[in-house]
Formats: C-alpha cells, structure tokens, sequence
C-alpha cells in the first residue's frame, strides 16, 4: 500500500466551535462534510483528546467557520496546535461572533459558517463522528475555500532556508524532531500528529 495515495483525498479546513457553561472553545479539523441534503446534514469527526469534543458531547451543539485561503499560519496555530483545556483560544483574539446556537463563529479569514444540532455519534475509537441537522448558516466572504492541499503549498510555515537540522519533519506544522529514528509511537509536540505524518530530512 503506498500510503502517499491518503493524501490525493481532497479535504476543507474548518474551525469547530463549541462551548460549556462558561467557556467558548474551538479546534481546527478537516473533517466537515454534507452527508445529506434533506435533511440538510453534516458530519464531523473530532478527537476524543479535543476538549471540543467533550463540549460537543455535552451540549450537543457546534458550529464549524469554513477556513478561506485569505488565513495565515497565526489562525491554524491559534486554534489548532494548543488545548483550550488550559488557555483561552479566544483571547485577544476579535474575528468572532456569537451565532443564535450560542456557539461563537469565527468571522475572520473565513467564508462561511454552518451550525450543527447533533443527531447522531458514531464512536470510532480514537474519534467521534457527530452528524448533524444544519440549523442555521451563512455565507461570509467570497474568498475560496482552503483546501489542505493549499495550506500545506501556501499556508504552513515555511522551513528557514539554511536549516541545518537532520532527522524529521512534521508535514503538518513543520516542527523537527532532531534525531536518526523517529520513534513509532512519537507525538508531535506542536500539532499533536503522529509519527505517519513525519517525513526524513
Ligand atoms: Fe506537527
């Protein structure tokens, strides 16, 4: 099997937001699609780790903001590469809104936002897929939307041109692991993906 042949699959970029009693939360995913139109459904698939998804089990209510290809590397490290079990994702932070679900929205290098009521879960080991009925939704910019092909041509950082680092590469968030084996059960301390998602430098 060549693994390679995964990444041909073409996904979006979102933010799904959820909150609790008294905290808004939001983690990035790119895993959002229409499963059916009547009803208009979606699903999405989180992380059990994701303090999202614990909201999201709890209320039952999300809302994901479609990524457009105006958002740079500060969005993606804001909202995907810490918990907000221990900090606020939101703070300083003002590209948001509150939609009539009382889930925030993110309204910043955006294109749209859709709301979801969960209908269904699917456990999946590791993951969670909530389906949804979309209650609500609209449309933000005209910008098109960020593809994870386009974020990783265009969005990710970057590595400095002179590095001089051996060993591997994350291809998600670009953090190197400075060593001659990449152990099978490393963790990426930035992004959280695993060592499938390293290549060697
Ligand atoms: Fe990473």
């Amino acid at each position: 099997m060549n693994g390679s042949a995964m990444y041909k699959l073409g996904y979006g970029l979102y933010v799904l937001s959820a909150k609790d009693e008294n905290k808004d939360n939001a983690c990035i995913i790119n895993t959002a699609i229409q499963v059916t139109s009547s009803p208009n459904r979606i699903a999405v698939t989180v992380n059990k780790n994701n303090y999202t998804h614990q909201m999201i089990k709890n209320t039952g209510v999300f809302n994901i903001s479609v990524i457009s290809e105006k958002a740079d590397f500060s969005l993606f490290k804001r909202f995907g590469f810490s918990s907000g079990l221990n900090t606020d994702k939101l703070e300083g932070f003002e590209g948001w809104l509150r939609a009539l679900n009382g889930v925030i929205y993110v309204t910043e290098n955006t294109n749209a936002y859709l709301s979801g009521k969960v209908e269904r879960e699917i456990d999946l080991g590791s993951h969670t897929m909530f389906i949804a009925d979309v209650t609500d939704g609209e449309v933000l910019s005209d910008v098109p939307t960020a593809t994870y092909d386009y974020y990783h041509k265009n969005i990710k950082e970057k590595p400095p041109v002179n590095e001089k680092k051996k060993g591997f590469r994350c291809k998600i968030c670009g953090y190197v692991y400075e060593g001659d084996e990449l152990p099978a059960d490393f963790v990426c301390p930035i992004c959280k993906h695993g060592a499938e998602d390293f290549e060697k430098i």
